[in-house]
């Protein structure tokens, strides 16, 4: 079973998603997979009516705000989302860490405050291009996977873990199957030596960065890849069911 996830990022209006939803068949791969979507914040109530035909697809949304509600022009609360059909929450995407500036604090405020609000938190960490040439790339995805479960020790529920090298995402690069595998086997290393064993199995751990579906069914198959996090590739629902395809062979 793998978890096959898609970032919308800021693309898919709601009339976009409609027709995503209308021309998706998963007939083929549903038995094998779970599916995510997080669409933009305004197409997500629209992908919860679609996503209603079937609901083995869940939702979840991109970024969210650690406050129940207030002040904060332009942020989304946990609530919101919740009631706008979303169960998961996407924390520390890499554009927001390095488009946004969001930092391993706030990504551990968004994490307590997904759990509370109810929303699964995907808690995306992963290095840059100038950190993996300096030998640095457990360094860094161990900091920023220690700032989120810092947050998630001693509550119970479930979470998942994307390892997004910030230099394959959007670029047409892709790590190795083996590099892949590399920075997993040191993340769930890592969950098993904080949460515990049982805690770092029932984690998925998903890779993300410029999959698609020529390449999925080797990045799924490499040891400790338990899905893929998927962007560029998402936004059309063939190629989004060819993925889900490679996770079901
Ligand atoms: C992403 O947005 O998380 C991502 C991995 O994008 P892409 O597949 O386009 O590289």
């Amino acid at each position: 079973m793998a978890v096959i996830a898609g970032n919308w990022k800021m693309h898919m209006t709601p009339r976009e998603t409609e027709a995503f939803f209308a021309a998706l068949d998963l007939t083929e791969v549903v038995a094998h997979n779970e599916f995510i979507i997080f669409p933009p914040v305004a197409s997500l109530a629209v992908a919860a009516a679609c996503g209603a035909r079937d609901p083995r697809i869940q939702l979840g949304i991109q970024n969210m705000h650690w406050e129940e509600q207030g002040a904060f022009t332009g942020e989304t609360s946990g609530q919101i989302a919740v009631e706008a059909g979303a169960s998961f929450a996407l924390i520390g995407h890499s554009e927001r860490r390095h488009v946004f500036g969001e930092t391993d604090a706030q990504v551990a405020l968004k994490v307590v405050a997904a759990r509370r609000d109810g929303l699964i938190p995907v808690i995306c960490v992963g290095e840059t291009l100038e950190e993996r040439r300096a030998g640095r790339v457990d360094e860094v995805i161990l900091r920023q996977l220690a700032a989120a479960v810092q947050a998630l020790k001693g509550g119970e529920g479930r979470f998942l873990v994307a390892y997004e090298p910030v230099w394959a995402i959007g670029t047409g690069e892709t790590a190795t199957p083996e590099d892949a595998a590399a920075a997993h086997a040191t993340l769930r290393a890592e969950l098993e030596s904080t949460l515990g064993i049982a805690a770092a199995l029932r984690t998925p751990l998903l890779y993300g960065g410029s999959v698609n579906p020529a390449n999925a069914a080797d990045l799924l198959a490499a040891a400790e890849v338990d899905g893929v996090l998927v962007g560029g590739a998402s936004l059309d629902a063939v190629s989004f069911t060819g993925i889900a395809a490679a996770g079901a062979g």
